[in-house]
């Protein structure tokens, strides 16, 4: 819930407080002889005191690590960081989002089951689904997220699963979250959300009733652009399942090193969150008024689509934003503001300490015909911006003189 009575900042600053002691200490390990920061404990492989202490562990009485693949302090100490950001009884760190995002749908799903999901999502995730799966028995029909209703009427007697990706990629459509988990319950479904857009910073979805929360790690959580990685996080259940097909049978293991890189990342999580999320507020504002800006896409504008559900059911309205240049040739200046830009980087990814500029039509969306890119909100002129740390003065100067030579 995002009060229309506190003026936004103070909302972050709120927020902020909130989950910076959890970012900070959340997941420490009391056996550390001392040092601070966990050690980063590379080791395939662990040793056993006795013969009976290694019994017990193969039976799990205890909890001695044995094999890198199947537990690590650094991942321990990452998945308990991760379980009190999203609220969740358990999480499981894997080697990268996708790994994550397979390993949940696959852990749900088996030959014969249908899967529904929104039709602008994650390209890879998308392909997942549409390409991949069938192989295995699995179908997906993929609808307007914008519309609960949609979700409900694509609902067969096979469907096992509804999965959501909201605010989504790149025009920051909101999914009624509550309302589509309210239609999974009544018909006995699971649901999946990747969270990955909004963190849980600025969505908590188990807290709106999601069954699974899907992340990739290498974006807003890790923050620094220096490690790849995933999580799911959800009841105990379902994440001890997913986590023994993804990490221990498929082999999707976060690398000790990365989940220490990633927990260092999450520290600074909140600050960097309530920095990024003010900083894209402001220049969703001041783009709005911009002369060569046709239309501006973030849930902080009062006039988007999905701004009072995100009031309701965000704690914030996010760190990326897009907007659509007005005229036309739009696709050769949408690469001109690319190569203008000084302080904004021209890069994918997303939930950076820097601010990244994309141009779907010219890069990710460009192999896509031009109905496909429709159906993905994507247009010529449009430019995706995931707001980092830099001052907001900054980046607004570098803006306004790279959209002053498009
Ligand atoms: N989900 C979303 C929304 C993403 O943007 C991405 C990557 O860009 C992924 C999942 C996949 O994550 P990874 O690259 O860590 O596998």
């Amino acid at each position: 819930m995002i009060s229309t009575a506190t003026p936004y900042p103070a909302v972050l600053a709120a927020r902020a407080g909130q989950l910076s002691t959890m970012c900070v200490h959340a997941g420490e390990d009391a056996s550390r002889h001392g040092a601070l920061d966990l050690p980063i404990t590379l080791s395939s492989a662990f040793g056993f005191e006795s013969a009976d202490e290694a019994a017990a562990a193969f039976k799990r009485e205890n909890d001695a690590y044995i094999y890198g693949r199947w537990g690590n302090p650094n991942i321990d100490a990452l998945e308990a960081k991760l379980a009190a950001l999203e609220g969740a009884q358990a999480a499981s760190v894997t080697a990268s989002g996708m790994a994550a995002i397979s390993g949940a749908v696959m852990s749900i799903c088996q030959s014969g089951d249908h899967v529904v999901a929104p039709r602008s999502m994650y390209a890879e995730s998308a392909r997942l689904l549409r390409e991949r799966l069938p192989r295995f028995g699995v179908t997906t029909t993929f609808v307007d997220a914008r519309d609960a209703g949609a979700y409900a009427a694509a609902i067969r007697k096979e469907t096992r699963l509804l999965y959501l990706e909201t605010p989504s990629n790149p025009v920051l459509a909101v999914a009624d979250v509550g309302e589509i988990v309210r239609v999974a319950k009544e018909r006995g479904l699971l649901t999946i959300a990747d969270n990955t857009f909004a963190t849980p910073f600025s969505q908590t979805p188990l807290a709106l009733g999601v069954d699974l929360v899907v992340h990739s790690m290498t974006k807003a959580l890790g923050g620094h652009g220096d490690a790849i990685g995933g999580a799911l996080a959800g009841s105990r259940a379902l994440v001890d399942v997913a986590r023994d097909l993804v990490v221990k049978g498929f082999g999707g293991v976060l690398a000790p090193f990365n989940a220490f890189l990633i927990d260092r990342g999450l520290r600074t999580f909140a600050l960097r969150q309530a920095q990024a999320c003010a900083t894209a507020a402001t220049l969703a504002a001041r783009l709005k008024t911009h002369p060569k800006i046709a239309r501006v896409y973030h849930p902080s504008l009062p006039d988007h689509a999905g701004h009072a559900l995100a009031r309701q059911q965000m704690h914030a309205f996010g760190s990326l934003l897009s907007f659509e240049l007005a005229g036309g040739d739009a696709l050769a200046r949408g690469k001109r503001v690319l190569e203008g830009v000084r302080v904004a980087t021209h890069a994918v990814s997303l939930g950076d300490v820097r601010t990244l500029l994309v141009h779907p039509a010219s890069t990710t969306h460009s192999t896509m015909n031009v109905e496909t890119r429709a159906l993905a909100d994507v247009t010529d002129g449009l430019l995706r911006l995931s707001a980092g740390i830099e001052s907001a003065e900054d980046l607004w100067g570098d803006l306004d003189q790279a959209l002053a030579r498009a």
